[in-house]
């Protein structure tokens, strides 16, 4: 579904990606490892055309996405829920949902989904007229997964979703990170510096140091990896 080819990405002259190669196919989940600083965000910002490569490749379903827009590229079905969430706080829930739903005319399908999502997260139905910004941050988590399931994304890249947030909402949200990729089909690229959840759902995983990516196998072998376990899994 996706792949990345030598992806070189530059803040000005600082190198931050130094020629990523990955692939994810259709119906995994793969997840993202590594250190604060490592390069996780700007991978997932530079499939999304926020921060285009300066050079490589990345192809989704076989066609180039580098140097499209991101609004062409979430068009496409690529989808990103940002490190920090970035709801809108002032609209209600609901509107950031219609939000999500911003380049789709299909009504009818648009309200099923927007029960799928209610369905997913209860408590945003119950607070659907509330302000965003009045949402406590494992809410506000939800929302932003929930206004980009409403883009109906085929891939969704999800920043951190994890950062901030008390345990038993952290293994809520990755609960329902597996659910939306079990029901909806949707393929999952997480990225995350709690390494031991994401490895529990995901199919795969990669690990990424100082932009570029140094391993790379199953989710169970990377938590058996007795230098991942030392490195990111605190054991
Ligand atoms: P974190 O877990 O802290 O979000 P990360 O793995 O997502 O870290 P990135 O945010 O992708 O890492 O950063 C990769 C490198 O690029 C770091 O050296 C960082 O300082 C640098 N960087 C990130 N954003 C910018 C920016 N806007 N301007 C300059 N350098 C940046």
């Amino acid at each position: 579904m996706l792949e990345l080819h030598n992806v070189q990405t530059f803040y000005g002259n600082i190198q931050a990606l130094r020629g990523i190669d990955l692939e994810i196919r259709s119906g995994e989940i793969i997840t993202l490892i590594g250190a604060n600083g490592a390069g996780k965000s700007t991978t997932l910002m530079s499939i999304c055309g926020v921060v285009p490569p300066r050079s490589g490749e990345i192809k989704f379903r076989g066609e180039p996405i580098h140097g499209l827009s991101p609004d062409r590229i979430v068009a496409l079905g690529v989808c990103q829920v940002p490190e920090g969430r970035h709801i809108f706080p002032l609209l209600t829930v609901q509107e950031n949902l219609d939000m999500g739903a911003f380049l789709r005319n299909d009504k009818e399908e648009i309200k099923r989904d927007r029960d799928y999502v209610f369905s997913l997260f209860p408590i945003l139905a119950e607070r659907r007229n509330q302000a965003g910004g009045t949402l406590s941050g494992g809410e506000q988590q939800m929302l932003a997964m929930s206004r980009a399931l409403m883009a109906r994304p085929q891939l969704l890249l999800l920043d951190e979703p994890s950062m901030g947030l008390a345990p038993l909402i952290i293994r809520q949200i990755f609960e329902i990170i597996k659910k939306i990729n079990d029901e909806q089909d949707t393929t999952i690229f997480l990225v995350e510096q709690n390494a031991n959840q994401a490895l529990h759902i995901a199919d795969r995983g990669y690990v990424i140091e100082n932009g570029s990516i140094t391993l790379s196998d199953s989710a169970s072998n990377l938590l058996a990896n007795p230098a991942v376990q030392k490195a990111y899994l605190g054991i």
